[in-house]
């Protein structure tokens, strides 16, 4: 006599009683819900950890189109945009040449520095050229590093944050980005080899100066410090792009100082001397050097680009234009409720007001931002109303609620 089908799950072993739907098999049965939870293994699977997949194809994405990805997350800022765009694409033709090279010229790796107040979009711009060849990116602060021996961190930490963003992928990891920041914080104190010492100048400059040239170099997994026990994971850093950041503060009068002394020859755009703003588009590699950079680290960062200070139209325009802009970001988060929001021009340009006023640069618009909708946020999901419209007046009071309240 045939054997009945089997009545319960062969995955979860649940009863037909207690499931939706058992599909049959041949000799085996599943529940309508292991079938779902099956489905959503295979497609995290699919879709994590992209780095895996694609680490051996890296397109090669053209400095027009570079700029044109960046324009729609970075307003202003050309300059630092098409220096950046031609190095990635240079940085990226020499890894594909890589191994291929059959006429003995060698392409230098072209490792960039950014000058630029803070809040200028450094980071930002990093971020998204990251983003765009979907390499792995990390962030590191160079102030944190110290000289091996002291308390602080050893440059090679920086590597480790590099791995975690490739998920411990070493060759993911070897064509992924570093952004590191305040590199203007380690340079040299003064000319003179001071008599206590330089933990964090000088000394962390020879470090990063090993990881920018290229080599290979053994990382902690899990960073800090590193100690004799230790297994260390060798990473080449022959292809990972450095880029460096930095506000450089007074480097406007190292630079308007060589211009003058270049009395013969080179006179920008005619003019005689160009006042302190305009300046900062003549920053040259020697500039950063007489900052205190030491000359090898300056020479391997042979890209130098600036960001210039952004104005109160370069700030309404972050408000609303970058495709992640924070008025888009706050109109998605009420649609969900149903609710259409609608900032008057006005709005925004006292959010603009605020940030100058506080001097807070792109960095201040969240909060300012935030300290006007918080209310409105709390009560619009159950307000039944289909519309919000913010105007000045109801922002004023807002914000003279906040900590934005008292005067600058
Ligand atoms: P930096 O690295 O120069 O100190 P960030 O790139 O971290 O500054 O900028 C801080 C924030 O300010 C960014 O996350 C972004 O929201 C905004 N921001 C700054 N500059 C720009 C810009 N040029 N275009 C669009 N947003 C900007």
């Amino acid at each position: 006599m045939a054997k009945p089908p089997a009545q319960f799950c062969s995955f979860c072993l649940r009863p037909r009683t207690e499931v939706d739907l058992l599909i049959s098999g041949h000799k085996a049965e599943i529940c309508s819900d292991c079938v779902e939870q099956a489905h959503e293994i295979v497609h995290a699977e699919r879709t994590s950890a992209p780095g895996k997949r694609a680490s051996n194809e890296l397109k090669l994405i053209k400095p027009k189109q570079i700029r044109a990805f960046l324009d729609e997350y970075v307003i202003g800022q050309d300059e630092a945009k098409i220096t950046l765009a031609v190095a990635v694409y240079n940085h990226y033709k020499r890894i594909n040449q890589a191994g291929k090279n059959k006429d003995d010229i060698e392409i230098d790796k072209s490792n960039v520095i950014l000058v630029g107040e803070t809040g200028t979009g450094k980071t930002l711009i990093a971020r998204t050229i990251a983003r765009m060849l979907n390499v792995p990116f990390c962030i590191a602060d160079a102030t944190v590093l110290t000289e091996a021996g002291y308390v602080g961190e050893d440059v090679e930490s920086v590597l480790t944050r590099l791995l975690q963003a490739a998920d411990y992928n070493v060759e993911s990891a070897q064509r992924g980005i570093v952004f590191i920041d305040e590199i203007d914080k380690i340079a040299r104190k003064g000319d003179n080899p001071s008599l206590t010492r330089d933990v964090s100048g000088e000394g962390v400059q020879q470090g990063l100066l090993k990881l920018l040239e290229g080599s290979v170099i053994g990382v902690p997994p899990q960073g800090g410090r590193k100690h004799p026990e230790q297994k260390l994971i060798q990473v080449d850093t022959r292809h990972i792009l450095f880029i460096c950041g930095g506000a450089f503060d007074g480097i406007q009068r190292r630079i308007s100082d060589r211009l003058s002394r270049q009395s013969i020859g080179f006179k920008p755009q005619g003019k005689t001397r160009p006042n302190e703003e305009d300046v900062l588009q003549y920053v040259a590699p020697q500039d950063i050097k007489s900052f205190g950079l030491i000359p090898e680290l300056v020479g391997r960062l042979p890209v130098v680009t600036y960001l210039s200070p952004l104005d109160a139209s370069a700030l309404k325009r972050i408000l609303t234009e970058p495709k992640n802009a924070l008025l888009s970001q706050y109109q998605k988060l009420l649609e969900m409720d149903n609710v259409h929001l609608k900032v008057e021009d006005e709005v925004l340009d006292l959010i603009v007001e605020k940030a100058l006023e506080y001097k807070l640069g792109a960095r201040g618009l969240r909060s300012i931002f935030e300290a006007i909708m918080r209310q409105e946020m709390f009560d619009a999901p159950d307000s039944g109303a289909s519309e919000l419209i913010i105007t000045r007046e109801m922002a004023e009071k807002r914000l003279a609620q906040s900590q934005f309240g008292s005067a600058a």
